[in-house]
This record gives structure tokens, C-alpha cells and sequence, in this order.
């Protein structure tokens, strides 16, 4: 096995034993990167020399006897998590050249624990897509065929994992965004509970809605970096002062006695056969592991869609409001009047799809039609919140498709925004509800990965990574690589 193909777990075993130093493998997965990203595109940044100097200084701690499980790891971070001295675009034309003045709460831990950042990973503008053809830079290629979306929006990180060119990544989910490219990459990515993870530094998208997590090789991987990444941060008003379980620690416990529950709403028309069968069998798999298979209701399943597209426009034009030019952002300097200069610096500054959900959102907000709208979107995901609560007495977890189909090709979706929303189908509902959930891989069809995704309750990220960490072991999608 070659170095960049390592798992965080394994090079950590490495480490430890001295077998490899972390320059040894961050030089490995630069030269990775500089042998397939030409194809792959998952970068907008990669800042090779502070890398390397991180892991020359990674090898010292553990020269003088440190240790963690993320010291020395060579790891990706999504463009919309800010890094200092690290330039964060959140793939946008507004914020090109931007050098944030400080870390993110998710990077200083890393910082901390020793993790090497190796550099930022594509995405659609601000996090708003699902195949990364909204960044203003380039389209990410999924590895697994060159020729077709990796998904989005932390699409740069999923195909940096699944192309060896990290050792793991960090991505942000909105509405899905770290599940749906976990999925069409075969790789498996977390989305912890809505408060579990600081959002300090995570540029807002939907801020009711947002959440970091990781996307790696494997499930323990997840475990080991969400434990790092997670717990109480009094920068974020919305995070949760509860104690970060261990996740690792418990995750070899099995399945015998949990119940999994399958939403029936959620096996409709307009899936590809194979996910349907894919998921199916993966069932067989959890029963044969002493796991009791139930079927529960989600009745309100249909409205997710037009709830989570009113509610993340209506917060995302409230958001994006501060970049006009002034006060952050692109600035256009010629215009000859203020209200003249702020049209100009937004026109140029965002894409297309920032610009269509800016005004979706404003109009949901807007005087008249605000109780008709957001009003309203408010009081359907309090039914959807309350859909899980009922579900979720019934079962342990609840296992779902991560999207109705594989990766679909580029350029296939991007002028059809509504067939686009729909690929988000099976996961905006767990952001609504503010649960966690996971996205790991469960077969293939004609050669592209499929996801299968576990919802939990809130803060039983363990959970949902035992149930995960079962299935994995059992079966081996995990262990396939694309060729490129
Ligand atoms: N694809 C969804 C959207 O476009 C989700 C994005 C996300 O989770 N950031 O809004």
C-alpha cells in the first residue's frame, strides 16, 4: 500500500511506531496531489510549503513524546472553513484573494491536535449546489469517472478523499453537503447534530441549518475527527455544552438488539433500481448482524424540499447581505454613487445561484408575503422535526439512500436548478430536524458508488458510527479505489 492510501487510523499506527514520519507522508500526498489533480480538481488551494512545514514541526512534538490521533495527518479543508494565512474563497469571485486574519474553531483544534492542513478544497459558491459546477473557479471531476459531478457542495473534499490526494477532509452540510459527495465518491462523511460542531469561522450559508464534519476513507476515521473537531465553543451562541462521547471507543460494539428503521415515504418513484436494491441489501446485512429491521412513517417527507429551499434562501440573502463591497468582498470601484457601487460589486462579485437564492429569499421575507412564507416553512419543519421525534421512538436509527441516483454527468442538472434540488431529497430533512446522520458507501452501479445514509437522534454520533462501523466491516466498498 502507498502512503497517500492510508487511513488516518493506519498512518497513525505508523506514526506512532515510527515507521513513517509525517513529512515522509505529507510529501507522499503533495506528490499524489501533483499527479492527479490536473484531472480531479478538487483543490482551489493547496499550500504545500506551510504543509510540509507543519509536519517537520508535527514530527518534533512527537519527538518529544506528544501524541494524538490527528498529529502529523495531512488533511483537506472545505474553502468555506476560515484559515489563517491560508487564503478561503467559498469558491466565489467575492471573496477571491481574501486572507482570513484568524482560524476557524474547527482549524485551530486542529491546529492544536497537529493535523497538517495541506489546503482548501473546491465547492459550489458558498456551499449553495450539489456538484461543485457552481464554483466560480472550476468543476470538481469525481474520481470514480472523470466525466461526471462528485456532488456537492464539499465535492472538492469528497474527491480529494476518494482520490488519495488527503488523508481525510473536512467538509460543511447544509442541506446535505457533506452526505450527498460522501456518497457519489464511496467514501463516508459525518454530519454531526446541529450544535455539536463550532460554526466560528464557517462562513454562513443558512445558519440554522449549517454544521462542519468530516468526510474520510472510513468510519473510524470519522470518529477520530469528529471527537477532535467537536464540543462546546462559547463563540458560537448555538453550541451545545455536552461532553463529546468516545466515539472510537465503543465503535466495534455491533448491532445485536438495535432496531432500524425504514421510512417508507422515502421509497418513491424516481429512484435508480439499483440504490433500491443496493439498500436493500444492506439491510439483510445489519439483520444478519442480530440488527431488527422496522418500518416507520415520516408523513410530512413531501414538504421537506420546499421547506428547506424557503427557509436556506431566506437566511442565506440575510447572510450574504454583508458582502457589498465595503464592508467585505469583491468592491467595484468605478461605480459613481454608493447604491451604484453596491449593485456593481454584487452583480460581479456573485454567481448566478447566489444571485437566484438572494432574491428567493428576500421574497419569502418580504413584507406581505412573510407569514405566507417563512411563516409558514417555520411551523412544516416543526412537523418534520416532530416526524423524527415519533420515528425515532420506535428505532435506534433510521437507514435511507443518500440520493435517489449516482453521480449524474457534468453539465447534465446545471441549467434545471429545480432537478438539481431534488437530488437533495433524502438528506435536508435531518438539517431541518437539527439530527446527525452518515454517509457511507453500500455498492456500485456501473461502476459509480452508492450511498447509503444512517439518521440518528441528536448527539448520538456514536450511535450512528457503530451502526455504520458494522456495516462497513462486514462488507467491502469501503476498501475499492478508483483507478486514475
Ligand atoms: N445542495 C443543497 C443546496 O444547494 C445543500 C447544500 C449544502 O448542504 N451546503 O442548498
Amino acid at each position: 500500500m502507498e502512503l497517500h492510501e492510508l487511513t488516518i487510523r493506519q498512518a497513525h499506527e505508523l506514526l506512532v511506531g515510527r515507521e513513517i514520519s509525517s513529512v515522509d507522508l505529507t510529501a507522499a500526498v503533495l506528490a499524489r496531489i501533483r499527479a492527479v489533480e490536473d484531472r480531479v480538481k478538487a483543490y482551489i488551494h493547496v499550500s504545500a510549503d506551510s504543509a510540509l512545514a507543519s509536519a517537520a514541526e508535527a514530527d518534533r512534538r512527537r519527538a518529544a513524546g506528544e501524541d494524538h490521533p490527528l498529529l502529523g495527518i495531512p488533511l483537506a479543508i472545505k474553502d468555506v472553513i476560515v484559515t489563517q494565512g491560508i487564503p478561503t474563497t467559498c469558491g466565489s469571485k467575492m471573496l477571491q484573494g481574501f486572507m482570513p486574519p484568524y482560524d476557524s474553531m474547527v482549524v485551530s483544534r486542529l491546529r492544536r491536535a497537529g493535523a497538517v492542513i495541506l489546503g482548501k478544497t473546491n465547492t459550489d459558491e458558498f456551499a449553495m449546489g450539489s456538484t461543485t459546477e457552481n464554483s466560480r473557479f472550476h468543476t470538481t471531476h469525481n474520481p470514480w469517472d472523470l466525466s461526471r459531478v462528485p456532488g456537492g457542495s464539499s465535492g472538492g473534499s469528497a474527491a480529494a478523499v476518494a482520490s488519495d490526494e488527503c488523508i481525510g477532509s473536512l467538509g460543511s452540510d447544509t442541506g446535505g453537503s457533506i452526505r450527498q459527495p460522501a456518497g457519489f465518491c464511496g467514501v463516508a462523511g459525518l454530519k454531526p447534530t446541529y450544535g455539536r460542531v463550532s460554526r466560528n469561522g464557517l462562513v454562513a450559508f443558512a445558519s440554522s441549518l449549517d454544521q462542519i464534519g468530516p468526510i474520510c476513507k472510513q468510519v473510524a476515521d470519522c470518529a477520530m475527527l469528529f471527537e477532535t473537531i467537536a464540543g462546546y465553543d462559547s463563540k458560537d451562541s448555538t453550541s451545545v455544552d455536552l461532553p463529546v462521547p468516545d466515539c472510537l471507543g465503543g465503535i466495534a460494539d455491533g448491532v445485536r438488539g438495535l432496531r432500524l428503521g425504514v421510512p417508507k415515504e422515502y421509497f418513491v418513484d424516481g429512484m435508480q433500481p439499483e440504490v433500491n436494491q443496493a439498500i436493500q441489501k444492506a439491510l439483510k446485512v445489519w439483520e444478519s448482524l442480530g440488527a431488527e429491521i422496522v418500518e416507520v412513517s415520516m408523513p410530512h417527507t413531501e414538504y421537506c424540499l420546499s421547506v428547506y429551499y424557503l427557509l436556506a434562501t431566506a437566511e442565506a440573502s440575510a447572510n450574504l447581505a454583508r458582502f457589498d463591497g465595503i464592508r467585505y468582498g469583491y468592491s467595484d470601484h468605478h461605480a459613481e454613487s454608493l447604491w451604484d457601487g453596491y449593485t456593481a460589486s454584487r452583480t460581479e462579485g456573485f454567481g448566478a445561484e447566489v444571485k437566484r437564492r438572494i432574491m428567493l429569499g428576500t421574497y419569502a421575507l418580504s413584507a406581505g408575503y412573510y407569514d405566507a412564507y417563512y411563516l409558514k416553512a417555520q411551523k412544516v419543519r416543526t412537523l418534520i422535526k416532530q416526524d423524527y421525534d415519533r420515528a425515532l421512538e420506535q428505532c435506534d436509527a433510521l437507514i435511507t439512500p443518500t440520493s435517489p441516483t449516482t453521480a449524474y454527468g457534468i453539465g447534465e442538472k446545471v441549467n434545471d436548478p429545480l432537478e438539481m434540488y431534488l437530488s437533495d431529497i433524502y438528506t435536508l430533512s435531518l438539517n431541518l430536524a437539527g439530527l446527525c446522520g452518515i454517509a457511507i458507501p453500500c455498492g456500485f452501479a456501473a461502476g459509480l458508488p452508492i450511498g447509503l445514509q444512517i439518521q440518528g437522534n441528536a448527539f448520538a454520533e456514536a450511535e450512528i458510527m457503530r451502526v455504520a462501523y458494522a456495516y462497513e466491516q462486514a462488507t467491502e466498498w469501503h476498501l475499492a479505489h478508483p483507478t486514475l
